[in-house]
């Protein structure tokens, strides 16, 4: 049923359509989909069940007469003491002055209205004489503006529903619903629009739910697969020997994790596939290890590899780190930032184009146009967030479909990695090495800030440094310098003996990295900062991480902070200064001082402030879904992510008649002609 016309309907004329456009509403199916947002209900409730500040429908029997008073000439307010079962109850009724000579004592009534535990008082917004009579105790409440109501769309679905719900085609199999015995697709849309009880609505929420989530996985997995098969890239050689005895030779031994995800990494490299993966760890587990292994790989078997990362200091940390590895293995690595310039660069590129450079580290330099190399097979990007779809292409294309791999200390839940990274492929690093000490993290009121500074004075005599991370201002990063600047002049005055750095957003990039470097060579001993504190720079004589109104950031983020100490061998701890005053705020910081686990957290974070906040609403790659709510419904999503993987490699769903309207779906969503995704 495609494209039947809403003015089809009975009672909906040219005009009325005009207004349902705007609300995407243009065909009899838009409409059937046209969902409620709530429901109002007014089922008849015992007050003894019901909580403070919910919404009730009630019978009762005027017990006083109403008394009424007026605000001014168009407000007033009506009282009457109200017999509800055995409680004696107080209604208020709002801006209906005509109602007091309507009521007498002893008058059946249903109210519907904000109930008030304390006071015992219903603040009535519906009110009708008499008993409860309703045709429907459950009635859908839809989102409307312009001149469109609640009621108009009301009366339009159930005209819609005599005239065309006939034609509404389930795109499911038989067999598919009957594995997870989900009602038929016209029951589930007329349970949603008119229930007859919530449980009737949860199965019809179920059911639609799957398949919202079914058809978008669908479209991923059908693109992934694709995608696969269209991007071919150099199968390169890689030598297990060479990789075994690199391992061997380095001087710890690899984590379980470090071993599986390098296994993944390897098979995707010597695949004639395009490797395009995400090597998710959290802070510490060990990523970078696991990039030298693979560009070692890479370079032994003839091919050059890149990493790209945000900032100069970490290009360096990055470089540095990378050369220890690699340099006695006769590995060439070179380090290519803003400051390599002139004649230098100029030799560095030559160079590089004639592959007598291995591996080549910097940050968006390394996309420069001028930059050539020889023979491109690697390239592995750090915080991924950071860099843009665009920058991330043209390092692509500086070789032959090289393979890429997208490093990040943010663990993504896996929830949302599947949903939001659905045709990308996932290694995750989820243990740490042995013997880490763990950050002690303390969870302090405002008033106790003098105590941790004496604290951390206490640390600082001992020689170790302290991250200052200050105020976050929702919404105006103005403010967030401003705090910084006044906490940094407080903090100067504090810690006379020592010497304190100032780092906020309003800096230029080599302003910043030139801070970064003032710390990591103890220049400073405090630095405040704003947020911008540089991810993965690695200062291991910092113990101390205070973050002032900590309750104001999220956990995946406060977990990152916390992660800028505890790299060295001494005893690393981070302070949360929160005046919580939510009992969510409270949940927040205690899960911080008792959960060391970044996808933990994550998890929590997850929960408690929805998907938003991970990548912003935008970049999260979730589609708008009418229904489904990826947090709650995980399970859904990911039997559907299976259910959606298993159907595009089976040659059943490409030929037999039970999927062919999912096929046709698939055809209409451009997939298969292998636009883009989005
Ligand atoms: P991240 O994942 O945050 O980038 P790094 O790669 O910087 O972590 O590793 C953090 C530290 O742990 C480094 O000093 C590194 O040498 C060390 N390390 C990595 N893997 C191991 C291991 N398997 N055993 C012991 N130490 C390790
Ligand atoms: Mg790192």
């Amino acid at each position: 049923m495609t494209g039947i016309n809403i003015t089809e309907i009975k009672g909906i004329g040219p005009e009325t359509a005009r207004d349902l456009e705007a609300l995407g509403i243009k065909t009899v199916e838009d409409l059937f989909e046209y969902l409620p947002y709530r429901y109002e209900n007014y089922e008849l409730r015992d007050l003894e069940t019901v909580k403070h500040d919910e919404k009730i429908t009630v019978e009762g029997k005027v017990h006083s007469e109403p008394s009424l008073r007026y605000f001014s000439k168009k407000k007033s307010r009506l009282t009457v003491r109200v017999f509800v079962d055995r409680f004696l109850v107080t209604a208020v009724i709002f801006n209906r002055p005509y109602l007091k000579k309507q009521l007498k004592i002893g008058d059946v009534i249903t109210l519907t209205g904000k109930w008030d535990q304390h006071r015992a008082t219903i603040a009535a917004t519906e009110f009708k004489k008499g008993r409860q009579q309703r045709s429907s105790l459950i009635e859908p409440v839809y989102p409307v503006k312009g001149k469109v109501t609640v009621k108009q769309v009301r009366k339009f679905m159930v005209t819609a529903f005599q005239q065309f719900s006939s034609l509404i085609i389930d795109p499911l199999p038989q067999a598919l619903r009957e594995r997870y015995r989900l009602v038929d697709r016209v029951s589930a849309l007329k349970a949603l629009h008119f229930p007859l009880n919530y449980n009737q609505l949860k199965q019809a929420r179920r059911r639609m739910v799957y398949e919202e989530l079914l058809l978008f996985q669908l479209r991923m997995q059908a693109f992934k697969m694709m995608k696969r098969e269209n991007e071919k890239s150099t199968a390169i050689p890689i030598s297990q020997e060479d990789v075994d005895y690199f391992v061997e030779h380095l001087p710890f031994p690899l984590t379980q994790a470090q071993k599986r995800v390098t296994n993944e990494i390897l098979a995707d490299i010597s695949s004639p596939f395009r490797m395009n993966r995400l090597l998710q760890g959290d802070v510490g587990s060990g990523k970078t290890v696991v990039a030298a292994i693979n560009l070692y790989a890479v370079a032994r078997a003839g091919f050059q590899g890149a990493m790209m990362v945000p900032t100069e200091i970490l290009a360096e940390q990055h470089a540095e780190s990378l050369q220890e590895l690699l340099a006695p293995h006769d590995i060439v690595v070179s380090l290519l930032t803003s400051s390599v310039k002139g004649k230098r660069r100029q030799e560095l590129l030559t160079r590089l184009e004639a592959g007598e450079i291995d591996i080549l580290i910097g940050t968006h330099a390394v996309i420069q146009e001028d930059v050539i190399f020889k023979r491109l097979g690697l390239v592995i990007t750090d915080e991924q967030h950071r860099f843009g779809v665009e920058q991330r292409r043209t390092l692509r294309t500086k070789g032959d479909n090289p393979d890429v791999l997208y490093m990040t200390a943010t663990p993504i839940p896996r929830t949302l990695a599947i949903s939001a990274f659905g045709d990308m492929d996932i290694s995750t690093i989820d243990e740490l090495p042995k013997g880490r000490k763990s950050i002690e993290t303390y969870w302090i009121k405002h008033d106790m800030l003098n105590r941790a500074l004496a604290f951390v004075e206490k640390e600082l005599k001992k020689g170790r440094q302290a991250y200052v991370i200050c105020p976050l201002i929702e919404e105006s990063e103005q403010l967030d310098v401003q705090n910084a600047i006044d906490v940094h002049a407080q903090l100067q005055h504090y810690f006379k003996n020592f010497r304190v750095g100032l780092m906020h957003g309003r800096l230029s990039a080599q302003e910043k990295d030139d801070i970064m470097a003032g710390f990591k060579e103890n220049r400073f001993q405090v630095l405040v900062s704003t947020t911008v504190v540089e991810v993965g720079v690695n200062v291991p004589n910092a113990t101390i991480m205070l973050i002032y109104d900590a309750q104001r950031f999220g956990l995946a983020q406060l977990h990152q902070l916390r992660g800028r100490v505890g790299r060295g061998d001494e005893q690393s701890y981070c302070i949360l200064i929160a005046d919580a005053k939510s009992e969510v705020s409270q949940e927040r910081m205690r899960i911080m001082t008792e959960t060391a686990d970044g996808f933990k957290l994550s998890e929590y974070d997850l929960e408690l402030r929805g998907p938003g906040d991970f990548f912003g609403q935008k970049q999260s790659g979730l589609p708008d879904f009418k229904l489904a709510d990826v947090v709650h419904d995980y399970r859904i999503l990911d039997t559907a992510r299976d259910d959606a993987s298993a159907m595009v490699r089976s040659k059943a769903f490409w030929k037999d008649d039970a999927y062919k309207h999912l096929r046709q779906f698939l055809a209409e969503s451009g997939v298969l002609n292998k636009e883009r995704l989005d």
